[in-house]
């Protein structure tokens, strides 16, 4: 198989996976590095003209906008400029053609270098998009557009690169499904799938905890839901950080932490350290919506309630275990909140 089918096999795939997990940016710049190795190794010069001279824009607009929903105008707008690029390319008077041309240059460079570097401009934004928002994905598209750049820079050399692209992308849109699968979005924590799986591969002793924020719903009733959910990813942050073992989001404003090899005492004293991590912060909300700066910041502080239970000859299953933790959980409530006991 020649390198040149080959990259475009696997673009095409990068791309229908793009489009599964409904990763629309990736899904832009993949038709268009496809397009531009298309028209690279076309038969016709305009054809290589085109491709090197549109390409290059397409992937910095798409770079530079939002992430696009698939039926959105922004996204059609993109199509629309995409497909008027290659009309251009194909059918354009080769007169009009060749001042569309120009006006698509970069002054002072030709046409490769012009084409490496607004590919390389690309690269750079989508990497300051990812570390900014914290976005793998967006780092992962910065590494393909990289790869691209290079192949663009050294003539004759770009299907070997876009090979390596399409690699890249399918590794970030895999990585983000994995994601997507396994993360709470809101805490960042590993989800109750992550959980049910941790779950079904322990063995040996193990101790599970149970966490519940007190008095949550009139927490949620006070301060509206968008502080809510400001705590809920400090709690997270906190039992991640401090609880001494692998902390969950159970679902809602409940979160798992799994100690493998520990007794159920052991298990309550190192969650207790993260209790009281948690009663210690002051969480400083933002000024309610329509105030702006001169709203008043308020400081809060919610506390946590735990239950461990420790896997034994009569309590041999996760879910055994899991249950019983809930059950001292609930008589930490019952006594007051704001401790935890082990079962
Ligand atoms: P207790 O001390 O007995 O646990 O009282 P509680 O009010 O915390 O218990 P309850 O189960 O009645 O309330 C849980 C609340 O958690 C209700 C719901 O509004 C809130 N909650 C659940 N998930 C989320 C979330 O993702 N974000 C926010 N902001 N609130 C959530
Ligand atoms: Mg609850
Ligand atoms: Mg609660």
């Amino acid at each position: 198989m020649s390198l040149d089918l080959l990259a475009h096999l696997l673009l095409g795939l990068a791309f229908l996976l793009a489009l599964g997990f409904h990763r629309h940016r990736a899904a832009q710049l993949l038709l268009v590095l496809w397009l531009m190795l298309a028209g690279v190794g076309g038969a016709e010069a305009r054809w290589e003209q085109g491709a090197l001279r549109f390409g290059p824009w397409l992937l910095l607009f798409s770079v530079l906008l939002p992430e696009p929903r698939l039926l959105s105008r922004r996204h059609a707008l993109y199509l629309a400029l995409l497909g008027l690029a290659v009309l251009i390319t194909l059918a354009a008077p080769a007169h009009s053609l060749g001042s569309l041309l120009t006006v698509a240059s970069v002054p002072g460079l030709g046409m490769d270098a012009a084409a490496a570097t607004l590919t390389a401009l690309a690269a750079g934004l989508c990497a300051l998009r990812g570390l900014w928002r914290r976005q793998p994905i967006e780092l992962g598209l910065a590494g393909m557009l990289a790869l691209a750049a290079a192949g663009l820079a050294q003539p004759g050399t770009l299907a070997g690169w876009l090979i390596a692209a399409a690699v890249v992308a399918m590794g970030a849109i895999g990585h983000a499904g994995w994601r997507m699968a396994f993360l709470d979005p809101l805490t960042g924590l590993p989800n109750r799938r992550a959980l049910d799986e941790t779950l079904a591969r322990l063995s040996g002793g193990f101790a599970l905890a149970m966490v519940d924020v007190d008095h949550f719903k009139s927490f949620n009733d006070t301060h509206g839901h968008d502080a809510g959910d400001i705590v809920l990813r400090r709690v997270a942050r906190a039992l991640a950080a401090q609880a001494g073992g692998r902390a969950f989001r159970y679902g809602g404003e409940e979160f798992c932490v799994v100690y493998p090899g520990r007794e159920a005492k052991a298990a309550a004293e190192a969650l207790d350290v993260a209790r009281a991590a948690i009663e210690a912060l002051r969480i400083e909300l933002p000024p309610k919506p329509g105030k702006g700066r001169t709203g008043k910041r308020v400081q809060v502080s919610v506390t946590v309630s735990g239950g461990a239970a420790a896997r034994t000859p009569e309590r041999r299953s996760a879910a055994e275990v899991l249950k019983t933790a809930d059950q001292a959980l609930y008589r930490a409530k019952a006594k007051g909140r704001n401790r935890v006991l082990a079962a």
